[in-house]
């Protein structure tokens, strides 16, 4: 062997040593309120946002902020029915030493939050509180900054299983909805915590709209009974990232005499049910001891035909980054976190979509980040987009036909290029 080869092998050794030790798994975990004070307005869609007079529990973002080697990750979730890339790159601008395209955010979709999109009226005006989302772009740098600052060693527990009960179901056709619950949950593996959960993040696909915008109520509906259930059985800090959610799969509140049960007692029910199922699922995972930790991110575009999401994206004060004539590029994310795989939806794909996605990913456990780093309305198979009378509404608030289209293809391509999970 010749010196240079020598020195070469030693610093490899080295090298190897050196990077190994530093590389144990770690996680942290924080929270901000922000619940407004005074109370504004909610908004479940479209439309003027709707006066309220009281709250049923907080708003929140949550932050999970996990680190291997030099791969630092951080998971958000925002209490509110979508978060636009305009305001998560803000935040993304605030976050100390963590990079922007490795930062995940996003909306829980429930129905009873501020308008974070800026909904223009027919004469172009919008009354988002510009000062309110100011606010809460400071306070998600503030809760991942904070996360970033208490990372621990740590081991994971990892499972996906059917919730079982009453909690979800699809609107337009019962069973035509993924049952599945994915749960990760982060745990102190050193130190004076050792054992106890850092976080839980649970994913599921749900529409939060028991409450909904028209009650005069500000809600974060049934996530946050599911945070609150969690963070008391010794979970951590809550995490929830929705799922497929479109088209129309929502909380099952279905009453006899097709009546439906729309009050707080409701979401405890719903959001406790499924914050038990999700530690029963979890329950019995195998510890994973220093796991892998993977990102990926890619920009993807889509095309903007609808004239309704043409006229939003352009007249809202949020002032949403076009990337061409009509055309958007949002952030997709490909996350292996031990032997979990994680898929971003920019948007409330169909549960079809879904499904198809998962089933291609290369893992057992396949998660779908769904309404993450941007929430552009629904996203349908091309076969579905305007074809049923049941998916008129689906199909006038998506950006056009070959959305879903575009998304799985451009999915399946950051599959085919990223490493299998552990
Ligand atoms: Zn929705």
């Amino acid at each position: 062997m010749n010196k240079k080869r020598l020195v070469t092998l030693l610093y490899f050794i080295c090298h190897v040593t050196l990077v190994g030790y530093a590389q144990h798994f770690k996680a942290g975990a924080a929270l901000r309120n922000i619940t407004p004070n005074p109370l504004l307005p909610v908004s479940g869609g479209i439309g003027t946002p709707k006066k309220t007079v009281e709250k049923n529990g907080d708003l929140f973002v949550r932050a999970l902020v996990i680190q291997k080697g030099d791969t630092k990750v951080a998971i958000v979730n925002v209490d509110n029915l979508g978060w636009p890339a305009a305001l998560g790159n803000k935040s993304r601008a605030l976050i100390k030493g963590i990079k922007p395209e490795n930062v995940l955010i996003g909306a829980t979709h429930t129905h009873s939050g501020p308008d974070a999109y800026g909904f223009p009226n027919e004469k172009g005006e919008s009354f988002a509180d510009m000062k309110y989302l100011d606010d809460c772009v400071k306070k998600i740098a503030d809760a991942v900054n904070e996360a970033s600052g208490k990372l621990e060693d740590a081991s994971l527990k990892i499972a996906v299983g059917e919730a079982k009960g009453k909690i979800a179901y699809n609107y337009y056709a019962d069973q035509l909805y993924d049952p599945r619950c994915g749960i990760i949950q982060a745990i102190a593996s050193s130190g004076a915590n050792k054992g106890k959960a850092i976080a839980t993040l649970v994913n599921y696909a749900i529409h939060p709209e028991v409450i909904g915008s028209g009650r005069g109520i500000l809600s974060p509906d049934l996530c946050g009974p599911l945070y609150d259930r969690i963070e008391a059985k010794g979970g951590g800090v809550a995490l929830f990232m929705n799922g497929a959610q479109g088209g129309m799969v929502t909380a099952d509140n279905r009453r006899e005499n097709r009546e439906e049960a729309n009050n707080w007692e409701e979401c405890k029910r719903i959001g406790e049910l499924l914050a038990d199922e999700a530690l029963r699922i979890v329950d019995g995972a195998a510890l994973q001891e220093n796991p892998s930790l993977f990102c990926a991110s890619r920009q993807i575009e889509f095309p903007v035909d609808s004239e309704i999401m043409r006229f939003i994206l352009k007249n809202s004060p949020i002032k949403n980054k076009m990337s061409g004539e009509n055309r958007v590029a949002t952030q997709l994310n490909l996350l292996n976190i031990g032997t979990a795989q994680i898929l971003t939806v920019p948007g409330e794909a169909l549960p079809n979509i879904g499904y198809y996605v998962k089933r291609k990913m290369n893992t057992k456990q396949p998660f779908l980040f769904g309404l993450t780093n941007d929430a552009f309305g629904y996203m349908l198979a091309k076969v579905d987009f305007n074809s049923f009378k049941r998916y008129e509404y689906v199909s006038r608030t998506s950006l056009g036909e070959m959305t879903g289209e575009i998304y799985m293809e451009q999915a399946l391509k950051l599959i085919a290029e990223s490493p299998r999970p552990d």
